[in-house]
């Protein structure tokens, strides 16, 4: 899909949400912000950041002293780009660009279902596609479904995977699977692991132990840790992100799933509160479906 299918809920729930907001209003008074900002928190944005647009917006309403509703959309649209610019997310990357090493070791962490297996295949595709070899490691090794459907991927994709028996240490799988990727000149190595949130400490001993084991093979790696949380969740999303980020050094976000919510404005709300670029979208369950992330491109795509 492409990104305007992928956010057309979120498109058509925020913007009737904003045009009732400013029904019948020819200027931006108390009134129009209030039901402004119900807009924004019923489109997931999240309080805080919410909270931030609403105060921009009230500046430039005193600052300007008149302000038509007309004006309105752009002003929202300047400060929701703000808002994105200001997290460092500008720097996503084409998957053809050179990566700045070899191998390039993303390790891929989220909770189970939201779509973290899919997000690795569709990334193995789209590497592949560009000309770089890539390397699956299954080290989520508690639960058989994820090697089986990330083998699937494998095969889909003719990627090859490294991967250990069901129960196996996943720092073990780890270390395997960047071993073998040094041995064979593999471009890009994407590392499944289980993502476990019940019991915190234990979350970041494991991410630890699998982080160590891969630097002992390849100093500095891995390169990236890409958290992925899915994007229908809304604010549990948020509350994933919190977790993770608490638990380990994470350098990037995919947020899945925007093509069945109107709760695209999460992005936002992530943006606003890790600083985390989102390097990834999906907008749906196929191999083509996930786009490099471009706050212009999202913001444009929100507003046409
Ligand atoms: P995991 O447990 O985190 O590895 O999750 P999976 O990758 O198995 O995905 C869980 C479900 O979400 C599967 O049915 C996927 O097809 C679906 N899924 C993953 N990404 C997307 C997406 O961007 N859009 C939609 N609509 N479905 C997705």
């Amino acid at each position: 899909e492409s990104l305007d299918e992928g956010l057309q809920k979120t498109k058509d729930s925020f913007f009737s949400k904003v045009s009732k907001a400013i029904a019948g209003k020819s200027t931006v008074d108390e009134e129009v912000l209030d039901n402004l900002e119900e807009a924004l928190v019923t489109a997931d944005v999240g309080i805080e950041t919410t909270v931030k647009i609403i105060d921009q917006i009230e500046q430039r309403v005193a600052k300007d002293k008149y302000l038509n509703t007309s004006e309105l959309n752009k002003i929202l649209q300047e400060e929701i780009e703000a808002i994105l610019v200001d997290a460092p997310s500008s720097n996503s990357y084409d998957f053809h660009t050179d990566l700045p090493t070899k191998p390039y070791i993303i390790l891929v962490v989220g909770v189970n279902g939201v779509g973290k297996t899919t997000t690795i295949g569709k990334l193995a595709y789209n590497f592949q596609k560009a000309g770089k070899s890539v390397l699956l490691g299954a080290a989520d090794t508690f639960r058989a479904a994820a090697v089986d459907q990330l083998t699937i991927w494998s095969e889909r994709t003719g990627v090859p995977i490294v991967k250990q028996a069901m129960g196996s240490d996943p720092a073990a799988v780890a270390f395997d699977t960047v071993q073998s990727a040094v041995a064979r000149g593999t471009d890009v190595v994407l590392i499944d692991t289980a993502g476990r949130l019940h019991n915190k400490l234990y979350l970041m001993d494991e991410l630890s132990k699998i982080k160590r084991s891969i630097e002992k093979v390849l100093p500095g790696a891995p390169h990236e840790v890409l958290l992925v949380l899915d994007g229908s969740t809304g604010q549990n999303a948020l509350e994933q992100a919190k977790q993770f980020t608490a638990a380990t050094d994470v350098s990037a976000m995919a947020i899945t799933k925007l093509d069945g919510t109107a709760k695209g404005g999460v992005v936002l709300a992530i943006a606003n509160q890790f600083k985390i670029p989102v390097k990834f979208i999906g907008v749906g369950e196929k191999m083509e479906d996930l786009l490099v992330f471009d706050k212009h491109e999202f913001v444009d795509s929100l507003f046409s």
